[in-house]
């Protein structure tokens, strides 16, 4: 399966693609024309330092759909 931008909207469907259908994330594919994934939503950082999402001022509690995606997340 292929996924056409990088953005949330990709990663997105991808968690819910291997979460609610099975499908492995070794068969999706996401196709991004820029070096980082995230689209309006990308970041910076490294795994020692953290990571900060633009945006990141917005991730407000009442969010629940996207705190749902997250939590999908592994550490
Ligand atoms: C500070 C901030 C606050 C925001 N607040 C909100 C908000 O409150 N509510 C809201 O709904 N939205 C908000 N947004 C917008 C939100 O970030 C976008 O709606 C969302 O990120 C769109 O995701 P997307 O995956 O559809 O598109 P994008 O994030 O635009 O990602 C598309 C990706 O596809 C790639 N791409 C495009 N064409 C091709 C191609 N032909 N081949 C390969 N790659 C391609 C692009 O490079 C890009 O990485 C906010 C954005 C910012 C920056």
């Amino acid at each position: 399966m292929y996924l056409i931008g990088g953005g949330i909207t990709s990663l997105a469907s991808a968690v819910y693609l291997i979460k609610d259908t099975g499908i492995s994330g070794a068969n999706i594919h996401i196709l991004e024309q820029h070096g980082i994934v995230g689209g309006a939503c990308d970041d910076a950082g490294d795994i020692k330092k953290g990571f900060v999402v633009r945006g990141g001022r917005m991730h407000e509690e009442h969010y629940v759909c996207y705190w749902e995606l997250l939590s999908n997340i592994p550490s």
